[in-house]
C-alpha cells in the first residue's frame, strides 16, 4: 500500500454481537449470551490489506458477517466513509452493500453447481441491474473471467470441470462484478493446495494495484495472510488483542498469544527451526458464552499474575512501551507486554 493512502474507507467502533441463550419452549427467556464479538475497534484503510486471524471460534467470521450486513450488531457502529451502515435500511443499504463484496472460503462450496459459470459471475447484475444494462452483462463476464486469469471461452463451463484454484478465481470475478471498493475474504486460499494458494493471492495483489481495492483478509493462521497484509489484527474469543503492521506483529509482537501463534508456523530453514522457542498452550478457547474475567487469555497465559484476573488489558500501546521508538511500540492489550524479536518464519 502507499504510504500516502491513510484515509480510511472503514471504521469499525466499539463493535459488539452478541447472540442471546434462551430456554424454554413457548414462554423463552434469556439465560446467557455467546459474545462472539465484544467491544472491537479498528479501521480499513483505502488500499490496504487488513488480515484478521485468530483460531476457530474467535469471532471473526461474525466480524465478516457484521460488516457485510449480514448480522446485525448488538451495538457500535461500521462507518463506510463516515456513514454509519448499521442504521441503512431500503435504497441507501444496496447501494453500500454494491461497494463491500465477500469472496468465500470454500471454492468447492460456494459455487452454485447448477449454475453456468457465466451465470454465477453474473448474478449480481441481476441484484445490481444498474451496474451493466442487460444486453452488455455477458461481454463484462467474459472480461472478468479474463482479469482472473480465466479463459472467456468457459463462460458456459459449470463449476465441477474448474480446479479448485480456478474456481477461487471464479469466486474473484464475481467478487469483482460491480467494481467493489471493499472485498472481504473469508479464509480465501485455506482449503487450496499451498502452491495454488500462492498464485490466487499473486492475482489478489494484481487485481488490488489494478482496481485500488481494500481487502479484510480473515484467516486462522498467521502465515497465510503474511504475504498479503499490510496490517494484521489478531483476535481471541472476540477480542482484538494486538494489531499493527506486517513487522509490528510479526518480528516484534508483544502479546503471549500473537507470541505462541507465531511459534506454532512452521518455519522451513532447519538451523532457524532449531533456534526457535516453542511456546506451547494448555486448555482449550473458553466458552464465549462465559469468558475469563480480567483478560480473556489469562487462562491458558503462562505470564498471568493476579492483576490479570481483574484487570481487563485495553488494546493501546502497552505501559513502559510509550517511549520507545520502533516497531515494539505498536497496540497490544497485555498488563505484561514484552517484546519477542524472533527471526522471522511466517
Ligand atoms: S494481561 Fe496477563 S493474562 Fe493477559 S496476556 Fe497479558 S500477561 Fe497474559
Amino acid at each position: 500500500m502507499a504510504e500516502t493512502a491513510r484515509e480510511p474507507i472503514l471504521e469499525v467502533r466499539h463493535l459488539v454481537k452478541h447472540f442471546p441463550l434462551t430456554r424454554g419452549v413457548l414462554f423463552k427467556r434469556q439465560v446467557g449470551a455467546v459474545k462472539a464479538v465484544d467491544d472491537i475497534s479498528f479501521e480499513l484503510f483505502r488500499g490496504e490489506t487488513l488480515g484478521i486471524v485468530g483460531e476457530s471460534g474467535c469471532g471473526k467470521s461474525t466480524v465478516a458477517k457484521l460488516l457485510m450486513n449480514l448480522e446485525q450488531p448488538t451495538s457500535g457502529e461500521i462507518l463506510y466513509k463516515g456513514e454509519d451502515i448499521t442504521k441503512l435500511s431500503g435504497r441507501a443499504l444496496k447501494a453500500v452493500r454494491r461497494n463491500i463484496q465477500m469472496v468465500f472460503q470454500d471454492p468447492y462450496t460456494s459455487l452454485n453447481p447448477r449454475m453456468t459459470v457465466g451465470d454465477i459471475i453474473g448474478e449480481p447484475f441481476e441484484i445490481h441491474p444498474e451496474a451493466a444494462p442487460k444486453g452488455d452483462r455477458r461481454a463484462k463476464v467474459r472480461e472478468l473471467l479474463d482479469v482472473v486469469g480465466l479463459n472467456p471461452e468457459y463462460i458456459n463451463r459449470y463449476p465441477h470441470q474448474f480446479s479448485g484454484g480456478q474456481r477461487q478465481r471464479i469466486g474473484i470475478a464475481r467478487g469483482l462484478a460491480l467494481n467493489p471498493e471493499i472485498i472481504i475474504c473469508d479464509e480465501p486460499v485455506s482449503a487450496l493446495d499451498v502452491s495454488v494458494q500462492a498464485q490466487v493471492i499473486n492475482l489478489m495483489e494484481r487485481l488490488q494495484d489494478e482496481f485500488g481495492l481494500s481487502y479484510m483478509m480473515i484467516a486462522h493462521d498467521l502465515s497465510v495472510v503474511r504475504h498479503i497484509s499490510d496490517r494484521v489484527g489478531v483476535m481471541y474469543l472476540g477480542k482484538i488483542v494486538e494489531i499493527g503492521t506486517d513487522r509490528e506483529i510479526y518480528e516484534h509482537p508483544t502479546h503471549p498469544y500473537t507470541q505462541a501463534l507465531l511459534s506454532a508456523v512452521p518455519v522451513p530453514d532447519p538451523e532457524l527451526r532449531g533456534r526457535r522457542e516453542r511456546i506451547i498452550l494448555h486448555g482449550d478457547v473458553p466458552s464465549p458464552t462465559n469468558p475469563p474475567s480480567g483478560c480473556h487469555f489469562r487462562t491458558r497465559c503462562w505470564k498471568a499474575r493476579e492483576r490479570c484476573a481483574v484487570e481487563e488489558p485495553p488494546l493501546a500501546v502497552p505501559e513502559g512501551f510509550e517511549e520507545v521508538e520502533g516497531p515494539a511500540r505498536h497496540p497490544s492489550a497485555c498488563h505484561f507486554a514484552e517484546e519477542k524479536t524472533r527471526v522471522s518464519g511466517a
